[in-house]
């Protein structure tokens, strides 16, 4: 039976509004906490769904590792008053089968979850036959596949109700976020499954409040259906996360503070004049798929040359000279230095892969 939540609305219908927001503290701590929580969430007239971490997965021991499965009742409790369906992360069978058990309206499977195919398995088993919608947190790796394949075990259990949950990747080095969006690998997601609901989390990409805006504000220009943003009541003493949640009335002012587009518009000459610009763009990627093309026969041609003279690959004071001139001609055309750096490496690399070739043929 499908579940209902007031006289009007099913659970489907609910998650079908656009944008769908989502939100609620990173963790339940206490009954008052989500009550009070959901309660000043509802006033703001802006939220669609409270969300709480029951069970949380810490990546060190000694971490606040959830209240456990009495935060249901918590959150039936904060439903029962404010009439907002609840969702909940799960990570294990037995987890499944206690929200289950609980009447949960909708579950997600986290980030850390996402990335272990025996998890997930066993995720979806205990969802078999269940009629609960779930969302799927992107891994934490920034590996497509675990997440198409996440998508693809949740879909054969029989779960018809799946969205995803875009929440940033861990990435090597120092970004100014906590999980690098890398926003392309999103995008692809939503190519292969163009009626899957996607919604972002700028909360786990920020780390910090001050990104949230901007962040929010990036996945509604891309054509995100909704968002899940973290808020607490008094978010400097969260137990988890506290550094990235907001306040329900501060949560209400970024949802505000955003210019809420459309990808398309009925305005033809914006659409005609979008065209053109695309347009322009194809034309000058062919172009430079073509000069990378004549680059790499040049290179062909120094490895032959280098071959013939027994000289090496790799000349490391010709590829500095190469790169410190790029960064200078790159700064004049706006043109930053990581692109730089990343398109050189990548450019480099191909070279030496081609005059490898050449040399040992
Ligand atoms: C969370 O939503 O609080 C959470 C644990 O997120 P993630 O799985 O994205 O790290
Ligand atoms: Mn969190």
């Amino acid at each position: 039976m499908e579940q209902t939540l007031n006289a009007a609305s099913t659970i489907d219908e609910v998650l079908s509004k656009r944008p769908l927001i989502i939100s609620g503290p990173c963790s339940a701590e206490t009954e008052e906490q989500v009550i009070e929580t959901a309660t000043r969430l509802k006033a703001t007239g802006k939220v669609d769904v409270l969300r709480a971490g029951i069970w949380k997965p810490r990546t060190r021991p000694g971490s606040f590792e959830g209240v456990g499965t009495k935060g249901i009742n918590w959150l039936n409790q904060a439903k029962k008053i404010t009439g907002l369906p609840v969702a909940i992360e799960v990570a294990t069978g037995k987890q499944v089968e206690d929200a289950l058990h609980f009447d949960v309206d909708v579950l997600w499977i986290g980030a850390r979850t996402t990335v272990n195919p025996f998890s997930v398995q066993e995720v979806a088993d205990a969802l078999r036959g269940a009629n609960v919608p779930v969302l799927i947190k992107n891994p934490i790796n920034p590996d497509l596949e675990l997440w198409l394949g996440a998508v693809e075990r949740v879909a054969k259990a029989g779960i018809k109700n799946i969205g995803l949950i875009h929440r940033g990747f861990s990435s090597y080095g120092n970004t100014e976020y906590r999980n690098a969006p890398m926003w392309h690998l999103a995008i692809e997601m939503k190519r292969r499954f163009p009626h899957m609901m996607i919604v972002n989390d700028p909360s786990h990409i920020s780390g910090n409040r001050t990104l949230l805006q901007s962040v929010s504000q990036k996945a509604i220009d891309l054509d995100y259906d909704g968002l899940m943003i973290e808020s607490h009541i008094d978010p400097d003493k969260a137990w988890s996360d506290a550094k990235q949640q907001v306040t329900p009335e501060r949560l209400a002012e970024i949802l505000d503070g955003i210019k809420w587009r459309h990808e398309t518009t009925t305005e033809r000459e914006f659409v005609v004049a979008l065209e053109k610009l695309r347009e322009q763009i194809n034309h000058i990627d062919d172009e430079l798929m073509q000069l990378l093309g004549q680059r790499m026969k040049i290179a062909d041609k120094i490895g032959e040359y280098k071959r013939d003279n027994d000289i090496t690959i790799l000349q490391t004071n010709r590829w500095n000279a190469i790169l410190d001139r790029a960064f200078q001609k790159g700064d004049a055309l706006g043109l930053s230095k990581e692109f730089i750096t990343k398109y050189y490496d990548a450019v480099h690399l191909e070279s030496i892969n081609h005059q490898n070739r050449v040399m040992n043929s």
